[in-house]
């Protein structure tokens, strides 16, 4: 077989991975480079972060820990006796190795059955879209394609005051394979991604100390939500620290010690592992030839124009290394929309409609603006909101806390934003998106029939309360 190939993809996570398929399908002749290698150096990868050491696994953890947490403290009082409910952690991490396995091996028999050429090996991108793959035995090859979508994710940033340690101060991939739970956690970062990994260890019995250097709490998400979202956190045992900014981390006699400065002042913590969960930053470790006609931006991330088009002719950039939120799912829209484009069709991703997801319990979900953006741009809008305390399903789950809220536009009705806090809050959101996908209007969801008795009728709810009609809680009156 010729080494030239219609397109040529450089990654194998959800970016890389999607994109790969999905042009084998569209009929164009592709390879997809990766270099991830199995851990006795044999094999490769695919993946990326989100099979290996993001998504996947986390939620795997989650879910595990959410499970016995809620047997330890929460069946009780349901007249479940579970007594000395235990966990077992090397069981645990064997369970999310399986899925791990299970799906990354999942993606490999994927690209067989769609033809997908898998090349293992590190991809530079060279001038002309030719792709030089170095393998693990440092042999180089150069392969032609007509068309190279580059998709190298990123990696987590680290910090000058907390290093990383063998061991004891670790980033996100560490936390995810600790052998035991540690008794005192510190977690620098309150992040998405710090918020779920402290979870897990706190739901397991870790004391939970979260340092975070900004004073306002997850600044991106609409702040009621996020008031709402705090206050559970804080009841369930996480310490979160705001304005909270390290100085040092030094390891002394098997434990961490922080130094960092908050409000009153210099403060000491001690504690037996620390997470770093600061950011992640693109990957672009030796990618780009001098001559790759391929550009950076002035934070690092590969330039692009709204279609993930590079300033290289035929060179494409999606997911975590170009601008955007760096979400797997994200990453797979613009895979798909770039191998469509590739293929002569003209689709665009639609960046005001992508879901966030903050899988803590209670799950925070969020799509479109939130009211302190909307204030900010100047524009009218109105809000209904629904706590899950009034919803009959949420009661009986015994899972009460948070709201839906539903913002729209105070002229045409039309919904702006939709954020919940609550049970289940990453299904319900997708309600949110396809609504919004539609161009729906606030009174489009309260017209619609919800089955009863479901955590959804909470949005229905909501949105009828965005012209004072909520039938199963008290309108707020309207400001004259
Ligand atoms: C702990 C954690 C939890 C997360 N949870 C979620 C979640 O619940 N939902 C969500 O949407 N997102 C989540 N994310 C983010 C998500 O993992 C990323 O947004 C997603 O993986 C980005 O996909 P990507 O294809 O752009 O890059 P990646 O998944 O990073 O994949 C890039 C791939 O390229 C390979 N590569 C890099 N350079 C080269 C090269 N030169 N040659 C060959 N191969 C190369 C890498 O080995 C890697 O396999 C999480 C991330 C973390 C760390």
């Amino acid at each position: 077989m010729s080494d030239k190939y219609d397109v040529i993809v450089i990654g194998a996570g959800p970016g890389g991975y999607v994109a790969a398929i999905k042009a084998a399908q569209l009929g164009l002749k592709t390879a997809c480079v990766e270099s991830w290698t199995s851990e006795d150096g044999k094999s490769q990868v695919l993946g990326g972060t989100c099979l290996n050491v993001g998504c996947i696994p986390s939620k795997a953890l989650l879910e595990i820990s959410h499970k016995f947490e809620e047997a330890s403290n929460d069946y009780e009082m349901q007249g479940i006796i579970a007594k000395d409910v235990k966990i077992d952690v090397a069981k645990m991490m064997e369970r999310k190795l399986g899925m791990v396995k299970q799906l990354t091996g999942g993606i490999a028999g994927l690209f067989k059955a769609n033809g997908v050429t898998s090349i293992h090996g590190h991809g530079k991108l060279l001038a002309n879209r030719r792709v030089e793959v170095t393998d693990k035995d440092g042999k180089t090859k150069t392969y032609e394609a007509e068309n190279v979508v580059i998709a190298t994710g990123s990696k987590p940033i680290e910090i000058p005051p907390a290093p990383m340690t063998e061991g004891h101060i670790v980033d996100s991939e560490g936390a995810l394979e600790f052998e035991e739970v540690p008794k005192r956690l510190g977690v620098i970062g309150a992040g998405v991604i710090g918020l779920e990994l402290g979870s897990v260890w706190a739901r397991l019995g870790a004391e939970v100390t979260m340092l975070e250097a900004q004073d306002t709490f997850l600044p991106a998400v609409d702040q009621q939500v996020a008031k709402e979202a705090l206050k559970q956190y804080r009841k369930q045992g996480l310490d979160i620290v705001l304005g909270g900014r390290v100085t040092g981390a030094e390891v002394k006699r098997k434990l961490v010690n922080v130094s960092y400065e908050d409000s009153e002042g210099k403060q000491e913590l001690k504690v037996d592992k620390l997470i770093v969960a600061v950011g992640r930053r693109p990957l672009t470790d030796n990618l780009l030839a001098a001559d790759s006609g391929v550009s950076l931006d002035e934070r690092g991330f590969i330039f692009v124009d709204d279609q993930c088009k590079t300033e290289a002719p035929g060179v494409w950039a999606v997911g975590d290394v170009v601008r955007g939120p760096m979400l797997a799912h994200k990453a797979m829209e613009e895979g798909v929309m770039v191998v469509e484009r590739i293929a002569g069709k003209k689709p665009q991703v639609n960046y005001d409609c992508i879901p966030n997801v903050i899988y803590t319990s209670p799950e925070v979900a969020w799509v479109g603006k939130t009211e302190e953006q909307l204030k900010t741009e100047g524009e009218a809008y109105k809000v209904g909101t629904f706590p899950f305390a009034a919803n009959g399903r949420a009661m009986a789950a015994n899972s009460t806390a948070g709201l839906v809220k539903i913002i729209a536009d105070e002229k045409t009705d039309r919904i702006l934003g939709f954020h919940v806090v609550g049970p289940q809050a990453s299904e319900i959101v997708a309600q949110g998106v396809i609504a919004m996908e539609f161009g729906s209007s606030a009174e489009d969801l309260a017209l619609t029939c919800f089955a009863h008795p479901t955590l959804s009728e909470s949005v229905h709810e909501a949105a009828l309360a965005v012209d004072g009609g909520a039938i199963h809680i008290a309108n707020r009156r309207k400001k004259k």
